[in-house]
């Protein structure tokens, strides 16, 4: 499928996501049926996660947003195991600390972007700084209104700088939301994890989305654009993040840098059986 260009939010286009079926799964039938596809997208970012690296010139933001249980944490479980740590890292975006509350808001976030040759994932990101800001009024319009043109500016600046920008919105219903509530209820390893807040956000439902719809219409840019992806089915947004995510790499025509030695000489000065057995006097002599 092509997954990228089905879910990209155009620039300049409206985003009504009541229109967008979280529950959308496409062609296929079931997680057991789609398992060999993600894996094969999944090994696809692996090897080009490995060109990234080896290219050393580029590199590559992944940008996570969700309302609660929206599944940012499974993305990062499932779709980039693959990756090697080296070379990946993950950067939260709680409630601001007092020293990043006393910056403007881009600083927290420019700083864990990533060096030529990495991958960093945001999960929650900027972005919270028009969505949960602007939900609870926690700065005036005035201030949050001009957070747009400053995003589109500072991605823009990453852009230029070799920093390849894919921004995914995890689209789930309030029924969908709820029902994984329930299950962290049940589940002894995932008690921790609620709060009443989660519930009393659930009021809001309308205000977020109102916010997602703006932010989304407002900076999917060419360069850094959006993704709503359908994700009430767990298994649907892993395959299709991870389609795009491998489609995307590909895209950035990553080569492996010039050798740095003549390949046939090397293996005539050290590789052939003359050559070991010049070394012979420096190998130690075997024990009796
Ligand atoms: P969680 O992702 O569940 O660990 O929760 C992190 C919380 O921090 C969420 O409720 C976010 O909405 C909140 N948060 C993240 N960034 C900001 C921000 N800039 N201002 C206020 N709250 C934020
Ligand atoms: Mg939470």
């Amino acid at each position: 499928m092509n997954y990228q260009k089905r879910f990209v939010v155009e620039p300049g286009a409206k985003v009504r996501l009541g229109k967008i079926d979280p529950a959308f799964k496409g062609k296929h039938e079931s997680k057991d049926k789609a398992a060999p596809e993600i894996q094969k997208h999944v090994e696809r970012m692996a090897k080009a996660q490995y060109m990234l690296y080896a290219d050393g010139n580029r590199s590559l933001l992944v940008v996570l947003q969700a309302l609660d249980a929206g599944g940012k944490d499974g993305v990062v479980r499932h779709v980039f195991t693959a990756m090697n740590p080296q070379g990946t890292s993950v950067s939260s975006f709680k409630q601001p600390s007092a020293m990043e509350a006393a910056h403007d808001f881009l600083w927290r976030a420019h700083l864990p972007t990533p060096v030529k040759g990495e991958v960093v994932i945001f999960n929650r990101s900027h972005y919270e700084d028009v969505l949960v800001v602007r939900v609870h009024q926690l700065v005036p319009k005035a201030v949050w209104s001009k957070r747009y043109d400053l995003i589109n500016d500072f991605e823009k600046i990453l852009t230029d700088n070799g920093t390849r920008v894919l921004k995914f919105y995890l689209h789930i219903s309030p029924a969908e939301q709820l029902a994984r509530f329930a299950q962290r209820l049940d589940d002894p390893l995932r008690q921790w994890k609620i709060s009443e807040a989660d519930y009393s956000e659930r009021k809001l439902w309308p205000d977020y989305i109102e916010a997602y719809e703006d932010a989304m219409e407002r900076t999917s840019t060419k360069h850094a654009p959006w993704y709503v992806i359908p994700s009430d089915h767990k298994w649907f947004r892993n395959l299709a993040i991870s389609e795009i995510l491998a489609d995307a790499l590909e895209d950035m025509e990553l080569k492996l840098p010039p050798t740095r030695v003549d390949i046939a000489e090397i293996r005539r000065k050290y590789h052939t059986a003359a050559a070991r057995q010049g070394r012979q006097g420096h190998t130690p002599p075997k024990e009796k």
